[in-house]
């Protein structure tokens, strides 16, 4: 099974180059001439330390050192005594052709993104100078400061933040668009023009969503974007991903910074190509809306790669957008179940989820191509983007077609979740519970593959806050796969959850 789970271990160990003393000869103006020393050994890191006197207040020393190729990310943390100290140093970086920032203590740069104030562009080989300066020294201050430089040669970030630390269910959209692609909104006089991100952000702030992926098409430019946002939405954790558009089908990509290639073609570099080098990555693919169609109707939006090998997706867009009946693409009112059905009927596990596809910031909410609408609702050890990731790989997913207002509705048997794969050998008994809210005229349905049980008992446990609903199902000892979900009086799924696989390992 691929990993989505990054493993933090530094790549280059705890720092062994200590540089000190060597400042000494430094001019305060020009470089040290011991530059050849600032040279890091495989594994290292860069650390470079110096004195602060106040005879240096006003100026800025240059502090060479040399970055191997092959680097992706460069992290940069200049530790100082700080102002309440009376002595506050700034950190300005220079690679060999151009200046890239001032202004952090702390600050990380790659190809795609980059801290604030510093501009992401390659991390080219050669002598990078920092230019430390004295902003404030007071008089007879004196002290030390020490930066440590951490080089890469990956480009996705080693440490994500966590955004909550305790398992849940956590509500999020997976698919979401801004105006660095396709996604359009009114101007302030009123004109269509592409929709800033920040525009995207605070749709789905205001929908409480605890989690979303911008995915927008071909492009990784958003992951700038959202490495400054993500400072600011410290309760809802931003995801970057891409829609990888090719001509005859959509698929998202979540967890890699890393270059996708798009240009997919029926020989050549082929759509299983695609899932290999995002897999590579150590990423996620879900095709998406694979059942639109992909002619002049509405081109490339359906999956049509006749030499797909399904096993290699992780997940499926069973719901995308809301459609309601009698509009685009229906029947089926909207959802990718069929779809993703056959491939569970041929012994895949890829997870259904859901994705709003929002191109429009939440203009037209609701209910078309709304941010959270769907919602997907992922359970996970903690809200992080490797922990959202991990959930989504295991299938402890379920969808709420309507939003993040919508009816939960959770499957287990036993201490097996949905996504988990239980052993039931021929003539054992397995109770599966269905736990939901008061769903009035809604039906709730069991399904075993594909089939809802025709004698789902009407006798159910409820309580003010919960309602719960017990199958017990006489197993066969034969390989299937059990799912639930609610659905309203005209039989749109109003809530699906991924199944619990039986004997699935035969
Ligand atoms: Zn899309």
């Amino acid at each position: 099974m691929p990993s989505c789970v990054r493993f933090f271990q530094a790549k280059f160990g705890v720092l062994a180059v200590v540089i000190a003393a060597m400042l000494a000869s430094t001019s305060l103006l020009g470089e040290t001439q011991a530059a050849a020393a600032n040279v890091p050994a495989p594994g290292e890191d860069i650390v470079l330390h110096g004195v602060i006197t106040a005879e240096k207040l006003g100026k800025h020393e240059m502090l060479p050192f040399t970055v191997p190729a092959g680097i992706e990310r460069m992290t940069v943390e200049l530790i100082s005594p700080g102002f309440q100290k009376g002595m506050y140093l700034t950190a300005g970086l220079f690679d060999p052709q151009r200046y890239r920032g001032e202004g952090r203590s702390v600050f990380t740069v790659s190809t795609v993104d980059a801290t604030g104030p510093y501009l992401p562009g390659p991390i080219v080989p050669g002598t990078w100078r920092l230019a430390i300066g004295y902003n404030f020294v007071a008089a007879n201050a004196k002290g030390e400061f020490t930066v440590k430089i951490h080089l890469s040669k990956q480009l996705d970030l080693e440490h994500y933040k966590v955004i909550r630390s305790k398992a849940g269910w956590y509500k999020g959209d997976l698919h979401s668009h801004t105006g660095l692609t396709d996604a359009m909104c009114k101007s302030q006089s009123g004109a269509d023009v592409p929709c800033p991100p920040s525009k995207l952000f605070e749709a789905a702030a205001k929908q409480k969503l605890d989690f979303l992926a911008v995915t927008d098409h071909n492009t990784a430019a958003t992951f700038n974007e959202i490495m400054q946002a993500q400072l600011y939405y410290d309760q809802m954790l931003l995801i970057g991903g891409e829609e990888i558009t090719t001509v005859k089908g959509h698929a998202n990509v979540w967890g890699t910074e890393g270059f996708l290639d798009y240009r997919v073609a029926e020989s050549g570099f082929t759509a299983n190509d695609l899932f290999d080098q995002a897999h590579k990555l150590h990423a996620l693919v879900s095709i998406n809306h694979s059942y639109w169609p992909y002619d002049g109707r509405c081109p490339g939006c359906g999956w049509g790669w006749e030499q797909t090998d399904f096993s290699k997706l992780d997940a499926i867009e069973i719901i995308n957008g809301y459609h309601e009946h009698g509009s685009w693409f229906t029947p089926p009112p909207g959802n990718g179940v069929p779809f993703w059905e056959q491939q569970l009927a041929r012994g895949l596990r890829p997870t259904g989820v859901g994705g709003g596809d929002e191109h429009r910031a939440g203009e037209q909410l609701a209910l078309h191509d709304g941010v959270g609408i769907p919602t997907t609702v992922v359970y996970a050890r903690e809200l992080s983007q490797p922990a959202i990731l991990e959930g989504i790989k295991a299938g402890h997913v379920f969808v709420q077609v309507t939003g993040p207002d919508g009816t939960p509705l959770y499957l287990s048997a036993g201490s097996a979740i949905m996504g988990d794969a239980i052993v039931a050998e021929a003539g054992k008994r397995v109770w599966f519970k269905m736990t939901t809210q008061e769903f009035g005229q809604a039906k709730l349905r069991l399904l075993v593959d594909g089939i809802a049980v025709n004698d789902l008992p009407a006798v159910q446990q409820s309580t003010a806050a919960e309602v719960n609903c017990l199958y017990d199902w006489l197993s066969d000892g034969k390989r299937h796969w059990v799912r639930a979900e609610l659905d309203s009086a005209d039989g749109d799924p109003i809530t699906l959850t991924n199944p619990i696989y039986v004997n699935w390992g035969q």
